[in-house]
């Protein structure tokens, strides 16, 4: 989460363990101004926790409260939540008692004021956390309340959002460690942004495309992900993988989808 105001980002890196002191509450005299002029990049399980909430389908959610953007180094699409068109670009969340939807508030207002990274080092099999101490003038939340970092994740709960997202962030991290000149094609892109955040539409995918076809799923799965959208999105990732690395279980099979262009070539034929 990054604002218009001059953000300050504390040079040192933290870790889990690193101490850090804050206090954020209504007495604030600056209570909600963190929640305008921001921009907030959104997680896959960020959509799926505020979908729910708003009783929204993902294609519904995404077209009336993001807008897409690239997310910087990797030439992937994300979503980024639609501020209002007010003069302060309020969250369309934010109401003066707080947060509308605060139990499924995303991530990163979850983090704030703490900022995260994941990165991989080269050769490592591994990613790693690391997180950072964003002081932005408007913030009067810097008291002596003391937390760890780690204690803070967990006051917040943030622990589920990151658990959730592992296999997104993993290949987010994967995507941005290749050559920058490596441009993925736009339908590649149109299949991230499905599989990431759009999951009631690779549901669909799922059942009513090829896709039973040319992998080995089992129902047990296919119902499994039809009612766990976490599920749904470690099995999408899967997909992504396979599909843009040529790795794991939904590497592309090349004899099952030859089999399956001659299959469409034979039905057009008829
Ligand atoms: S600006 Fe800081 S202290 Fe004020 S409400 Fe936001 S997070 Fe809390
Ligand atoms: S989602 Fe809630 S916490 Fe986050 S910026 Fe909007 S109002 Fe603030």
């Amino acid at each position: 989460m990054s604002t218009e105001f001059q953000a300050r980002v504390e040079p040192q890196q933290l870790t889990g363990d690193s101490e850090i002191t804050f206090r954020c509450g209504k007495d604030r005299s600056c209570f909600t101004q963190c929640c305008r002029g921001i921009d907030i990049v959104l997680t896959p399980y960020d959509v799926i926790r505020m979908k729910k909430r708003l009783d929204l389908a993902s294609d519904q959610f995404l077209a009336i409260y993001t807008t897409p953007q690239l997310l910087e180094k990797t030439d992937l699409p994300v979503p980024t939540l639609k501020m209002l068109d007010d003069e302060e670009k309020s969250c369309p969340f934010v109401r003066e008692d707080g947060c509308l939807i605060y139990e499924d508030r995303p991530a990163s207002c979850r983090y704030y004021p703490v900022g995260h990274a994941t990165l991989r080092p080269k050769e490592a099999e591994a990613s790693e956390n690391f997180y950072f101490l964003v002081k932005e003038p408007h913030c009067k939340g810097f008291d002596d309340t003391k937390w760890t970092v780690d204690s803070w994740r967990a006051d917040q709960g943030v622990v589920e959002y990151d658990e959730a997202n592992r296999p997104w962030t993993d290949l987010v991290v994967r995507k941005r460690s290749f050559p920058p000149n490596l441009r993925i094609t736009k339908e590649a892109k149109a299949m991230y942004f499905m599989a990431c955040y759009d999951l009631d539409r690779f549901m669909r995918f799922l059942t009513e495309s090829s896709f039973t076809k040319l992998y080995d799923v089992s129902d047990e799965l296919l119902n499994r992900v039809r009612e766990d959208e976490v599920a749904r999105l470690a099995l999408a990732v899967q997909w992504l993988e396979g599909v843009l690395f040529k790795r794991g279980p939904y590497a592309v099979k090349e004899d099952k989808a030859a089999a399956r262009m001659e299959e469409r070539g034979k039905a057009k034929k008829e």
